[in-house]
């Protein structure tokens, strides 16, 4: 035993037979959930004795992330990369997130680290969000969340939203002459007049 202490300072000795040492080696990992399955590829330590299969270190966390996309990928839920890309576009900070959802503390912080999935419910409302502005400012409201910045980010992406609006009315109206729109929007059109006003409107 004092022996495996000794050869132990530079290697890790496998916990099984204690005698053969853990190489690091690559597989496939098959993910089964909800009838569906995937391969994920894993890096893990297998004992060059006694064939002991482990994982040690970051592998531990480096497999259970890789499982928690693979389920994510099967369930069609955002990835934790993506759920990290709506809030920060949003200037949201993830306890934000937790008042506006009314999840507990630290829920939204454990989906964007990944390794623990979101209900498919908490994903229709995260995609609702992402794509209505207004919903976030009601949200951010109604859970009395205080964030200049994330105010000042919803109104830059209302505002950018209707400026693709208009701009996709514009080309439905196509490359028309000045006298075209004129036939349409009346004697007093001004090119980019109804841009104007429907930037006031929001
Ligand atoms: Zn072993």
């Amino acid at each position: 035993m004092s022996e495996h202490q000794q050869d132990a300072t530079s290697v890790d000795l496998c916990i099984a037979c204690g005698e053969g040492e853990q190489r690091t080696c690559r597989a496939e990992y098959r993910v089964d959930h909800n009838g569906q399955t995937r391969l994920i590829e894993d890096e893990r330590s297998v004992c060059d004795h006694c064939g002991q299969i482990s994982y040690v270190g970051d592998q531990i966390s480096r497999h259970e992330l890789a499982v928690a996309a693979a389920i994510r990928e099967i369930d069609g839920l955002l990835s934790a990369d993506e759920l990290r890309a709506f809030r920060t576009r949003y200037c949201l900070k993830q306890t934000d997130l937790e008042a506006m959802l009314s999840t507990g503390p630290k829920t939204w912080t454990r989906w964007e680290r990944g390794k623990v999935p979101q209900s498919k419910t908490a994903d229709k409302l995260v995609r609702l969000l992402a794509a209505n502005p207004g919903v976030v400012r009601k949200l951010m409201s109604e859970a009395k969340v205080s964030n200049p910045e994330a105010e000042a980010a919803v109104s830059k992406a209302e505002s950018e939203m209707l400026t693709a609006a208009v701009a996709e009315a514009e080309k439905a109206l196509g490359d028309r002459s000045a006298n075209e729109f004129q036939n349409i929007f009346g004697q007093g059109f001004k090119a980019g007049s109804e841009v104007r006003i429907l930037e006031r409107v929001a």
